[in-house]
C-alpha cells in the first residue's frame, strides 16, 4: 500500500517529526555536553555499566542483612540471607568478567540502586513489625531484582554483540540468579506474607 493511501498514518509520522524538530530547536531543551571521559563506543560502555553494577552489588553486601533482620517470616530472612550468598558470587563473577576484558574491577556509583535502597529505608520506618513490614520488604526487593534483571539482560546483550562470549556466559549465570530470587519472593508474599498481612 502506498503512502498517499494511509493518510492519516502519514499525517501522524509527519507531525511526529515536526515534534522532532521542533524539541531539537528549543534552546531550553539543552543537548547534554558529554563528560569528558564519555564512553565513545560499545565496549566503554559496557565497562561503565558494570561498574555501575559492581557498585550496585557491594552495595546489596551491605543492605541485605539489615533487610533479613527486620523480617518476620523466617522464609522471608531466609530467602534474604541466601541472596546475600549468592550476591557475593555475583561479585566474584563481575571480577572475573572485568578480568576477562582486562579491565580493573571497580565500582561507580549507581544512582538508581541507591534511590532503591533508600526508599527500602523508608518502607521500614512506614511499617510496623511483621507481616506488613515483611510485604514492604518484598516489595523493595522485588524492586530490587527487577532492576538487577534488566541491567544484566542488557549487559548479556551487550557482550554478545561485542563478541565476549566468556564474558556473556557468566553474566547470563547472574541473570538467571535474579530471576530465580524474584520468583522466590513472589512466592514468599503470595503463598504467606501477603495472606497474613491482609488480616
Ligand atoms: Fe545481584
Ligand atoms: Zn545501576
Ligand atoms: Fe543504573
Ligand atoms: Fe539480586
Amino acid at each position: 500500500m502506498k503512502n498517499s493511501e494511509k493518510p492519516n498514518q502519514t499525517n501522524a509520522t509527519q507531525a511526529k517529526a515536526d515534534q522532532t524538530k521542533d524539541i531539537k530547536n528549543n534552546a531550553k531543551i539543552n543537548i547534554v555536553e558529554p563528560s569528558s571521559d564519555a564512553a565513545t563506543d560499545l565496549k566503554e560502555l559496557f565497562v561503565d555499566s558494570l561498574k555501575d553494577i559492581y557498585w550496585a552489588e557491594n552495595a546489596l553486601v551491605g543492605a541485605l542483612p539489615k533487610m533479613a533482620a527486620n523480617a518476620t517470616s523466617s522464609g522471608l530472612a531466609g530467602a534474604i540471607l541466601e541472596h546475600l550468598d549468592v550476591t557475593q558470587l555475583q561479585i566474584s563473577r563481575l571480577e572475573q568478567v572485568f578480568d576477562l576484558l582486562g579491565e580493573k574491577a571497580e565500582g561507580k556509583k549507581c544512582e538508581a540502586m541507591a534511590g532503591l535502597l533508600k526508599e527500602g529505608d523508608t518502607i521500614l520506618l512506614e511499617t510496623t513489625p511483621g507481616s506488613v513490614r515483611d510485604a514492604g520488604i518484598i516489595a523493595a526487593s522485588q524492586k530490587i531484582e527487577h532492576y538487577e534483571i534488566a541491567t544484566y539482560g542488557t549487559l548479556v546483550a551487550f557482550a554478545k554483540t561485542l563478541g565476549e562470549n566468556d564474558a556473556a556466559k557468566l553474566l547470563t549465570q547472574t541473570l538467571a540468579e535474579e530471576k530465580e530470587a524474584d520468583c522466590v519472593l513472589n512466592d514468599v508474599a503470595l503463598n504467606t506474607v501477603n495472606i497474613v498481612a491482609a488480616e
